[in-house]
């Protein structure tokens, strides 16, 4: 296992997209957002990576270039070993097999009106997998390994009968009945209650350890991150941060984005918060020229420096890696 844990089977190099928006289709002059800068991160087979940042970091975005459902403007994306960039036909139906996608929010990511077996089954059936008899068992086994039991007593089921954690099982479920080799979670529990989601957290990790399955957990939570992956990568405005394993990168913080975050969560059972201390009360104008990203709200940053160059991703001790030119 820790042979395979040490061979990427997903890598972005130097993966760029941007969108348009403010524009309409008349006047396409709309401003240009980077979603992502130059990201490059490989994910090791068998394990959970967590991609941690705030909202409009870039992480949907991530998600969505990997599965296919955007294309990169820039970089490659291989997955074991193949570049995926553009797959079409049976190549594209192959991978798509491989690598399924947890959505954030339980209550619109399934379908109405579709019974929990239908649900499930629905993957088998685009993918002319089985015959009924044998979806039905498939069905059941992957209600099973979502921890829906029996699985029968969910059949026949719609989703407005069920418990947002419940409905959270049944994507889960979905995800799975393909048998895929990776995983995507896009912040699968930020719309459930914090108990709710340590019981899918728990579920997640058995998947690993059962399957094998490689996840990409994509959360604003470092703290959900710290409960659940071998590694982390913090995004900020589109461009890695700092990356290491979950332990060193939350115990020991580099980055001061990566410490803004922990400060923004108090810790358990205790009131005092981790005081860094990194962020300015009010944000600085925006460099004109190139610039640490976080440099605007960075208290931290060195005039003359952050404000005229962008940083890069430098390797410390034992695979960590932080962009920052403190370091
Ligand atoms: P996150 O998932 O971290 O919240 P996203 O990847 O959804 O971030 O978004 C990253 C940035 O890209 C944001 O500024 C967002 O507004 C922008 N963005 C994402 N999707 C689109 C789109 N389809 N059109 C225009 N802008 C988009
Ligand atoms: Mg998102």
């Amino acid at each position: 296992m820790n042979a395979l844990r040490d061979s990427p089977i997903l890598s972005m190099s130097d993966v760029t997209k941007s969108y348009r928006s403010g524009g309409s289709l008349l006047a396409a002059s709309g401003r240009r957002v980077v979603a992502l800068d130059r990201i490059s991160l490989e994910i090791n087979a068998g394990e959970i990576f967590g991609l941690v940042g705030e909202s409009g970091s870039g992480k949907t975005t991530a998600s969505r270039l990997i599965v296919g459902l955007e294309t990169p403007d820039d970089g490659q994306i291989r997955f074991g070993g193949e570049n995926i960039v553009g797959l079409k036909g049976r190549a594209k139906r192959e991978f798509t097999k491989q690598v399924q996608v947890i959505f954030q929010d339980p209550y619109q990511s399934l379908n109405a009106h579709l019974s929990i077996f239908d649900t499930v089954c629905e993957p088998l059936v685009i993918h002319g997998i089985g015959d009924r008899g044998s979806r039905r068992i498939r069905v059941c086994e992957a209600l099973e390994t979502a921890e829906l039991t029996p699985p029968e007593a969910y059949l026949n089921r719609y989703p407005h009968q069920l418990s947002g954690g419940q409905r959270q099982r049944v994507a889960i479920a979905r995800a799975m009945v393909l048998e895929p080799r990776f995983l995507i979670a896009d912040e699968p529990t930020s719309m459930l209650d914090a108990s709710i989601s340590f019981q899918i957290f728990r579920l997640l990790h058995r998947l690993r350890e059962t399957f094998g399955v490689t996840m990409l957990f994509i959360t604003h939570s470092l703290a959900a991150a710290r409960n659940l992956c071998d590694r982390v990568g913090v995004i900020y405005r589109g461009r890695l941060a700092e990356q290491g394993t979950a332990r060193e990168t939350i115990m020991h913080p580099r980055h001061p984005y990566t410490k803004a975050l922990l400060d923004a969560h108090p810790r358990f059972g205790c009131s005092n918060r981790h005081g860094f201390d990194t962020l300015r009360d009010v944000e600085r104008p925006r460099p004109e020229t190139d610039h640490c990203l976080f440099y605007p709200r960075c208290r931290l940053a060195v005039d003359n420096l952050c404000n005229l160059h962008a940083p890069i991703l430098k390797t410390l001790d034992a695979g960590h890696r932080v962009s920052c030119f403190l370091f």
